[in-house]
């Protein structure tokens, strides 16, 4: 018997199955195969976070349908395949956390980069500056970070200590979704665990411990935080790499795509064409230099990627069409 019209969020993600969070609780959900064999981008299927459409067939039930995802965060796939991967849907905050406590744990490049990533989501970025119990100086770099993500929230934290972790609560009120992202060490998990309430830190641990298992890296999941806000987990979270529009981009770095609409030409590249008002800022010294080589970096690694995309996009219109004509031919036998 089927019944339709039931709607869940997928709370839970491995390989294809699922957990949904249904009016009557957490239930196990597959796929309705019908509807997802003709899948053209692995970004369709669903991931955790997404709303769904549900049918009961015999007592399972079956995801009919992905609902429309407000916002998204992305990957690229592992490999040489430029294809986008979706980690988590409908967040409300990509939280990108560094370390204040030296090293490779904060750069301004890197917070250039997972910024244009988060501003890509189209969620609200926010920028956790971690550890501050181990640096004298953490307001003066939250300071700098101001300049390098504009407009973004940013929070200093030390799990040690408490600092900032009030703070970070607010933002995860009932319903708010957020995903941390950032490098490996900066505390991403510890930061998790604090949120969480304790009697559900033991369920996370077991849920760390089983993502080390070989057969289970790739299990994703939403935490419920004693707020009634989420945090979203998943191993695709650790390797994101830069997977974003030119818009992105330009939220970024609003000081230089502001600037630029000054410009003679409107396709200018800012590499010394006549007429150009990002060069003359920057030899004014109104843009910094370092600031300068980042945005054409991060600029032409985009272009890269949208050219693979097209490229693909092209060959998979061929490879279409080819069947196409194959299956007319077929039928005319
Ligand atoms: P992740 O890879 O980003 O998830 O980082 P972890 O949560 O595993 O943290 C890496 C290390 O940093 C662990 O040894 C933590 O105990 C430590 N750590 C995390 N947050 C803080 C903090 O605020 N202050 C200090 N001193 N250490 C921290
Ligand atoms: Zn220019």
């Amino acid at each position: 018997m089927y019944i339709s019209n039931l709607k869940g969020r997928i709370v839970e993600k491995q390989y294809s199955t699922y957990k949904v969070q249904i009016e009557t609780g957490i239930e196990k959900a597959y796929l309705k195969g019908t509807n997802f064999q003709t899948i053209q981008y692995k970004s369709e299927f669903p991931c955790v976070g997404d709303w769904v459409e549900l049918i009961e067939c015999d007592g399972t039930l079956q995801i009919a349908k992905v609902l429309e995802r407000r916002t998204q965060i992305s990957r690229q796939s592992a490999g040489n395949v430029t294809e986008e991967q979706v980690i988590a849907a409908n967040i409300d905050y990509v939280a990108i956390v560094l370390g204040l406590d030296g090293g490779r744990n904060y750069s301004d490049r890197l917070l250039e980069r997972l910024t244009t990533v988060a501003w890509n989501s189209g969620a609200t970025p926010l920028v956790i500056l971690n550890k501050a119990d181990l640096n004298s100086e953490a307001e003066y770099v939250k300071f700098q970070a101001e300049t390098i993500a504009p407009g973004v929230d940013i929070i200093v934290t030390s799990v040690e200590d408490g600092t900032g972790i009030a703070t970070l609560t607010n933002y995860l009120s009932k319903g708010k979704v957020v995903v941390f992202i950032g490098p490996s060490g900066v505390g991403k998990s510890t930061l998790t665990n604090c949120l969480l309430r304790k009697d559900q830190q033991k369920t996370n641990e077991i849920r760390q411990k089983d993502k080390r298992g070989r057969h289970t890296t790739s299990v994703s999941f939403m935490l419920e935080l004693e707020s009634g806000g989420y945090i979203i987990d998943s191993p695709g979270l650790r390797e994101v790499q830069l997977w974003a529009e030119d818009e992105a981009l330009d939220n970024t770095f609003t000081d230089i795509s502001e600037i630029a609409q000054y410009c003679k030409f409107t396709d200018c590249r800012h590499e010394g064409e006549p007429g150009c008002a990002v060069q003359s800022e920057l030899e004014k010294g109104n843009i910094s230099p370092e600031r300068y080589d980042s945005y054409l970096h991060l600029k032409k690694e985009l272009a890269f990627l949208n050219r693979r995309k097209a490229q693909k996009n092209r060959q998979y219109q061929k490879d279409f069409s080819k069947m196409v004509k194959q299956v007319k031919i077929l039928k005319e036998k």
